[in-house]
């Protein structure tokens, strides 16, 4: 069958997805471009906040006029949700008119006998239980040629952040095998790719029969052909420093760590269960800065969590201060059913209170960049080639390896290609070479 699917969400979906591409390839269906020319429309679905959940509502009322229209001609039309929400939300989704297939992401084996199923028989069905065990470490990912490829080194998350659905719907943490994963990254060196980012929701947890993500990281570190690796995201908990002294010590593996903060209070950290104070956030973020002096560093950040006061909210201003991130992804707590945070503690900070403070840490955050980033001013850095520049065909685009955007004029050199240019100006979120 012809099967259209779009993804939502992180980073780890778009990795499911070249799994989901991979089994329904392999079961003889062909991948199209676009929802008309297609009998299955498969959304991957994120659950993370409510405004994901809106987003896949929006989408399958805007499929509902083509589903009303292949009823018409008799042709078979499924629409499938798939992913975090579909685990979240199972049953409920089926009771749209739309949507007509529910799998959730330990599921996605069973995608090609579900969708004979609902052709024979023109039932609804429903796949969401989650497992142990289930990593699709033996299944070749079906990636869209690039220069970054998404390679999932572990599945679910065993932390319970009071606030956050994952463990929910990703289920326990597994790791995949030291032997898949690097495997894995040989066969992307030979097809091309330049640049791999390692993906768990906790990387440093990361152990597989007694390896730990430092030893991972070191090997991959190894293969020859392998220009850039990165990973996210590890927990400020648990950051061993061997894994420093391994990013130090190996050019390839980027200088840059993604190091998620969500508040500089310690009673909220307290209540989000995050287990670690301020002080021993930023008493990391110093060892970091001593091993690897020119880590660029980004965090992510929840304003208006539970009982959120004022003074709290000064607390994670002053620790932005202090730790002078490269950027941050700032977001207004959203409450998720059947957390810990959603049964104990009522979502009572206002709307205008959260959207008041998620300006005023914008504001900040981008002041803090804009200054930092001005020190690349006459400096030389290496950009690996993306592709072109938003903003005009005249220029092109890419990273360096602390994850900053460089935007130059046109070379003759192709994506996955480096160069090295000199910056000639700044603003808090690019830098830009004449
Ligand atoms: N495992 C990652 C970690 O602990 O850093 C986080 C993964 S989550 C997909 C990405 C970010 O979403 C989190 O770091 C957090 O800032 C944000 N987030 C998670 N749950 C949220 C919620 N209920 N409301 C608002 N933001 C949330
Ligand atoms: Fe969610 Fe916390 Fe796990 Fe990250 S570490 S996925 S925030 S429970």
């Amino acid at each position: 069958m012809n099967i259209f699917l779009e993804t939502y969400g992180c980073q780890m979906n778009m990795a499911d997805s070249e799994t989901i591409r991979s089994i329904l390839i392999s079961n003889g269906h062909h991948m199209t471009l676009e929802a008309n020319d297609a009998e299955v429309v498969l959304m991957n679905t994120c659950a993370i906040r409510e405004n994901a959940h809106r987003k896949i509502y929006g989408r399958l009322d805007i499929l509902r006029p083509l589903k009303k229209q292949r009823e018409q001609e008799r042709r078979p039309f499924i629409v499938g949700v798939l992913g975090c929400m579909a685990q979240n939300l199972k049953e409920e989704l089926l009771n749209h008119p739309v949507a007509n297939l529910v799998v959730g992401p330990d599921s996605y084996r069973a995608l090609p006998h579900l969708i004979d199923r609902i052709v024979q028989t023109n039932n609804q069905e429903i796949e969401a239980s989650l497992s142990e065990y289930e990593t699709y470490s033996d299944i070749a990912p079906s990636r869209i040629a690039g220069v970054n490829a998404w390679v999932t080194i572990m599945r679910g998350c065993d932390n319970f952040c009071t606030f956050c659905v994952v463990p929910y719907t990703r289920g326990r943490e597994r790791s995949l095998p030291v032997s898949s994963i690097l495997n894995e990254l040989e066969r992307l060196v030979k097809s091309g790719y330049k640049q791999a980012t390692l993906l768990g929701q906790n990387v440093n947890s990361y152990c597989y029969e007694g390896e730990r993500f430092a030893d991972l990281i070191v090997k991959a570190a190894q293969i020859p052909g392998l220009e850039r690796i990165r990973f996210t995201s590890p927990h400020p908990k648990d950051f061993p420093e061997k894994l420093l002294y391994a990013i130090a010590e190996y050019p390839n593996i980027c200088n840059h760590i993604h190091l998620p903060l969500q508040s500089g209070s310690d009673r909220i950290l307290n209540l989000m269960n995050r287990t670690y104070t301020s002080a021993e956030y930023l008493d990391l973020v110093k060892v970091i800065r001593r091993i690897i002096p020119t880590t660029t560093l980004t965090t992510d950040i929840i304003v208006g969590f539970p009982t959120e006061t004022e003074e709290d909210f000064q607390a994670t201003v002053q620790v932005m201060n202090t730790a002078q991130f490269n950027n941050a992804f700032i977001f207004k707590y959203s409450e998720r059913k059947g957390t810990i945070a959603a049964r104990d503690y009522p979502d009572d900070v206002s709307e205008a209170d959260k959207t008041d403070r998620i300006v005023r840490l914008n504001e900040l955050q981008h002041g803090i960049a804009f200054v930092k980033h001005q020190r690349y001013i006459g400096q030389k850095v290496q950009v690996l080639i993306e592709g072109d520049a938003d903003k005009g065909i005249d220029r092109q685009m890419g990273k360096t390896e602390g994850n900053l955007t460089v935007v130059f004029p046109k070379t003759g050199l192709n994506p996955g290609e480096f160069i090295t240019v000199e910056i000639a100006e700044t603003t808090a979120g690019t830098l830009y070479a004449h």
